[in-house]
C-alpha cells in the first residue's frame, strides 16, 4: 500500500468577520459571528513563503527568495534580510 502524504492543512476563513482557523475541516460555526460553516472558505496554506526586508528602505517582500532588486530603492537582493 502506498502511503499518501497529506497535503498541508488549509486555512478556513469566515467570509463574515474574517476570523480564520487552521483546520482540516471548517468549524461547525464561527466562534466570533456565529455564522455556520458554509460561510467559511478554505484556502491552502502557502508554503515556502518568507518575508524579506530591504535594509536600505525598509520595503517588505514576500516570497521564497528576495527580489533581484528592490522595487522601491533599487538596492540589490544582498540588501535583503529574512524576517522571522
Ligand atoms: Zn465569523
Ligand atoms: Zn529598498
Amino acid at each position: 500500500m502506498k502511503i499518501i502524504k497529506m497535503p498541508k492543512l488549509p486555512i478556513w476563513e469566515c467570509a463574515e468577520c474574517t476570523w480564520s482557523v487552521e483546520l482540516e475541516y471548517p468549524p461547525v460555526k464561527c466562534p466570533r459571528c456565529k455564522k455556520p460553516w458554509q460561510t467559511f472558505s478554505g484556502k491552502l496554506k502557502k508554503t515556502g513563503e518568507k518575508k524579506w526586508k530591504c535594509m536600505v528602505c525598509g520595503y517588505i517582500h514576500t516570497g521564497e527568495a528576495p527580489p533581484a532588486t528592490c522595487p522601491k530603492c533599487r538596492a540589490s537582493y544582498e540588501e535583503f534580510t529574512e524576517i522571522k
